[in-house]
């Protein structure tokens, strides 16, 4: 068995784009910060639903050690979070995931907090700096299960702990290693509904956030705890929305099926890697096979 403090055979260091100078240039108009408190003509406003579904086993750990009863035995777990009457996938655990890929693509400052004017990224999923706070124009909601998923357990290998800050890092496949320690997962196959809620979001933006989380880009992102033992890949698609006209027109257009496909297809078309950001692209699909 490796020693905790090496890299698991499956890391991937992920590099970051650097900032692009256009955006600079943009936000330099200060039309940034206008964005969080009017409604703008042409920009994104409103709910976009994301069908998930897990490929493989999912844990978001609780943190805490239950006893349950699997097979007819009491067994002790790490438990995953529960509320509101069922097994869910926290907002800020995809959202996490979500923002990390997107320094890496859109080159964000990560977590500069004297990142100002704000970055791509900051600008998008919001920002604590040293003198300011900035609410992000892209929230999201927890996933809820469709149904009630069913559960199961996965014996993984020790966890990698490293001694001190490594950076960010992406896993491929599962190390084989096995250790007894059960973690509870939501099985896979599970479908959950997520809100994306959006304020004022430019269509490239969003083509940025989708991208960050795998959609039409040959990558599916891996979420929650037990990443290097395999858990936790997590396809992501818009199924539906609900947008704002306008800033003037406060009616909702509801969108799904044929025309969501091309809207999104309009969307996507809008993507643009920040200099250096296909080298992460690259990074993210070699390894999340
Ligand atoms: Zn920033």
């Amino acid at each position: 068995m490796a020693p905790f403090n090496q890299y698991p055979k499956t890391y991937r260091a992920l590099p970051r784009a650097s900032l692009d100078p256009a955006h600079l240039r943009n936000a330099k108009d200060g039309a940034h910060r206008e964005w969080h408190h009017v409604l703008m003509a042409d920009l994104l406003t409103g709910v976009l639903w994301m069908e998930l579904k897990a490929l493989d086993p999912i844990h978001v750990g609780s943190g805490s050690a239950e006893l349950i009863r699997v097979g007819g035995k009491e067994s002790l777990v790490r438990g995953i979070v529960y509320e509101r009457g069922g097994y869910f996938i926290p907002g800020t655990s995809i959202k996490g995931v979500a923002r990390s890929n997107h320094e890496a693509l859109a080159g964000g400052c990560d977590l500069d907090r004297n990142c100002d004017p704000p970055c791509p990224t900051c600008s998008l999923f919001g920002q604590i700096a040293s003198r300011k706070q900035l609410m992000g124009r892209v929230g999201f909601g927890d996933a809820l299960p469709v149904g009630r998923p069913g559960v199961g357990l996965s014996r993984l290998p020790r966890a990698f702990r490293p001694r001190s800050q490594v950076g960010r890092r992406v896993y491929g496949a599962r190390v084989d290693e096995r250790a007894d320690v059960p973690y509870l997962v939501i099985k896979a196959g599970t479908l959950f509904s997520l809100p994306l809620e959006l304020a004022n979001v430019r269509p490239a933006e969003l083509a940025m956030v989708l991208a960050a989380m795998g959609v039409g880009q040959g990558f599916v992102p891996r979420y929650g705890g037990g990443k290097f033992g395999g858990l936790g890949r997590i396809q992501a698609r818009p199924s539906k929305a609900v947008l704002r006209r306008s800033a003037r027109d406060l009616r909702h257009v509801h969108v799904e099926g044929a025309k969501m496909k091309s809207l999104l297809a309009q969307w996507m078309k809008q993507l643009r890697l920040a200099p250096g950001g296909d080298a992460a692209m690259r990074v993210l699909k070699g390894v999340a096979i």
